[in-house]
């Protein structure tokens, strides 16, 4: 947790929470290439496979670190929604699940929202987490998207929006399917605010969720390999995991298809700098100097 511990603000680090005690064999491999790294050495490097480069998922606090790097940043406070409107229950309690995630991730839900500036714009940043419930998208996520399209209008700033996500949180059925109309109609007003909103896909990102956000933003920007995951029923999400050849298969089917969702695809050691560049394009769109004729007597000579 050196790199983390490194930059992470302050206040980020309250709800990140102590890391977790680890033991000499606590390795983590590659899932595309099998090699070995100590879980420490991963997580310094971005969690970057050293051996072949494979981009492997980050929590949303680890992603709001690189993306605001050494600025000073701020996480807000998010809505407080009703938990388990519907009183769900399949093998265990949907309320039993939440408190699991958030004991385990330290954070309430699967958004984390700050704000602070990149290269000198103040920028809103909304992280989905996919270690909280894969990233799923219920009525508190939906909140926390629609308060940072809102402070995003507030500071006249541009919203920039990581999506890691699996899907729409079943167990939440109609109070989660909601929700992506209503993300869509904040979202349209940070654009009707000429604001820049910004998509980045991280990985594990499904294709239907991909589709969704990217279809208003003014840049997509996705990491390699973002796309593509199993969407798991909650009825069957406690069964045996799929084989290791049909996992294989899978990612195989979905190598390269960011391209087809993404303006750029953009290496994960590149995306500081990659959204300070494209936020101050996207705000100060104008020419950066007056523009001024080539030749003083430019139109003395093509009246001749
Ligand atoms: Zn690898």
């Amino acid at each position: 947790m050196r790199w983390l511990s490194d930059i992470v603000s302050p206040k980020l680090r309250d709800f990140v929470g102590s890391p977790r005690e680890k033991t000499e064999d606590d390795w983590l491999s590659c899932p595309r290439c099998g090699r070995q790294t100590g879980t420490d050495a991963w997580i310094d490097a971005l969690r970057i496979c050293p051996a072949c480069d494979h981009h492997m998922p980050m929590n949303a606090a680890e992603r709001l670190a690189l993306i605001f790097g050494d600025e000073d940043y701020h996480a807000i406070d998010l809505p407080k929604v009703p938990v388990d409107p519907l009183r769900f229950r399949d093998l265990r309690r949907y309320t039993d699940r939440i408190k699991e995630a958030q004991a385990a991730t330290g954070q309430t839900e699967a958004l984390v929202v700050c704000h602070g500036p990149i290269a000198d714009e103040t920028v809103v940043v909304a992280a989905l987490n996919p270690e909280f419930m894969d990233g799923s998208i219920g009525t508190a996520v939906g909140e926390g998207l629609i308060t940072a399209a809102r402070l995003a209008i507030v500071q006249e700033s541009a919203l920039v929006v990581v999506v890691s996500s699996s899907g729409i949180r079943l167990r939440e059925g109609a109070h989660a399917l909601m929700q992506p109309i209503r993300i869509m109609v904040a979202i349209n007003q940070v654009r009707e605010r000429k604001l820049p909103y910004i998509v980045v896909l991280a990985s594990p990102t499904s294709k239907e969720i991909a589709s969704f956000f990217v279809q208003s933003a003014h840049i997509v920007i996705a990491e390699p390999g973002a796309i593509g995951v199993k969407v798991t029923p909650p009825a069957q999400s406690e069964q045996v995991d799929e084989t290791d050849d049909a996992k294989q298969s899978e990612e195989s089917q979905n190598r390269g298809l960011e391209n087809a969702y993404a303006d750029i695809v953009v290496h994960r050691r590149e995306l500081h700098r990659t959204l300070a560049n494209l936020i101050g394009l996207l705000k100060h769109p104008g020419p950066s100097a007056e523009v001024l004729p080539l030749h003083g007597d430019a139109s003395a000579g093509a009246q001749g």
